[in-house]
């Protein structure tokens, strides 16, 4: 008899959490989503709630919480650099505390657990791309590293807690993910500059603009996490993200073009420490997991275009 598989999803009301827990409904898995809703919304799990497969808890991820599951994805963690800074012991005890918690858990109930790692554990990379192996450039003491370090320690903690008590792990580094569902507050580069193409509003650029990402969507990283958790043998860390590299004035430019805006690109003071260059290297995932993104830039950004457009006409509400 084969037993439908139990699966928490910690931040599962936020961006790549909601999209997570419509795949894992939608693979036959009963879902736990556990938010304290600091950047998650109901609205991106309130097609769910009537489903019987579905459980959603309000919960701080800092605080511990014993649940019966065999998988937990550990997602709970603002992302986008606005946020994370907002409050950054909040991010530290998130990453740090939050980890400690679910890896106990993990331990306690015998659940495979997956870390939702960052390509900001390589920091500013002095390597190009950037390989599992390359331990990063981190500064420990500036504006991000309340959200870099503590997704470091993270990453630790998983090592630590396998090696000293065989705990089940699997380590994502997921690099710029973007998509339907980021909140229009969000504050990362892709969604802040749709809406302001769509607002009529400058286009911000920091800096430059001849800062590069890797922007993958997020379909193609949901099949990567999902895929890894589910593979044998591999603890990770393994990049996860889409090897095509842009430029911020390149991103711009595509967004204008994609959404007819007349908006006028503006610069704006470069964050301190923001990365110059980031791009993953992918071999492992594509060796080990048979995975490689399947949805270009332009393709993807049509799709989160149209789900912007709906979301600001009212068609798709979102919280302030
Ligand atoms: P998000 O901000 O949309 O989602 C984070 C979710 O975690 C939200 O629902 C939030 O309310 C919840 N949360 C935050 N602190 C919490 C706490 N203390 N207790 C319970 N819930 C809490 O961001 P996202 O883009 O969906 O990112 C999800 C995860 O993936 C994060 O861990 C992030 O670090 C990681 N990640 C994302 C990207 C990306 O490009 N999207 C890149 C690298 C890593
Ligand atoms: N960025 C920008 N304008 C914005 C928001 C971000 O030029 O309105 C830049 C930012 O300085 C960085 C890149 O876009 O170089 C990606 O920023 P984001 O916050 O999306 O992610 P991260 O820096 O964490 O990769």
């Amino acid at each position: 008899m084969t037993q439908t598989k139990r699966v928490l999803v910690t931040g599962g009301a936020g961006f790549l959490g909601s999209h997570l827990c419509d795949r894992l409904i939608a693979s036959g898995c009963e879902v736990i989503c556990l938010d304290n809703f600091f950047t998650g919304s109901k609205r991106n799990i309130a097609h769910l709630l009537a489903n019987p497969a579905f459980e959603i808890k309000r919960h701080d991820l800092v605080d511990p919480i014993l649940l019966e599951v065999d998988q937990i994805y550990n997602l709970a963690c603002p992302a986008s650099p606005v946020h994370y800074q907002y409050n950054p012991v909040k991010t530290v005890k998130t990453s740090v505390m939050g980890m400690i918690n679910m890896l106990g858990l993990a331990k306690r109930v015998r659940a495979r657990i997956l870390q939702a790692s960052t390509s900001e554990v390589y920091g500013d990379p002095v390597q190009h791309p950037q390989k599992e192996t390359y331990w990063g450039n981190v500064n420990p003491i500036g504006p991000r590293s309340c959200y870099d370090e503590s997704k470091r320690v993270a990453e630790t903690l998983m090592m630590d807690y396998h090696r000293q008590n065989a705990v089940d792990i699997r380590i994502a580094r997921i690099f710029n993910t973007y998509g339907p569902r980021m909140a229009v507050n969000d504050g990362r580069v892709v969604s802040n500059f749709i809406v302001q193409a769509l607002r009529g509003e400058p286009i911000t650029i920091y800096g430059d603009g001849s800062q590069t990402r890797s922007f993958c969507y997020v379909s193609d990283l949901i099949d990567g996490l999902m895929r890894l958790m589910n593979a044998e043998g591999l603890t990770g860390p393994v990049n996860i993200g889409n090897p095509g590299e842009f430029t911020i004035r390149e991103l711009a430019e595509l967004t204008i073009s994609l959404t007819g805006s007349a908006s006028k690109i503006v610069q704006r003071p470069l964050p301190q420490d923001d990365p110059v260059q980031r791009q993953p290297d992918i071999t492992l995932a594509q060796e080990k997991l048979g995975w490689q993104p399947r949805v270009a830039l332009k393709e993807g950004l049509i799709e989160t275009i149209a789900y912007f457009e709906k979301t600001l006409s009212g068609e798709i509400v979102q919280p302030a």
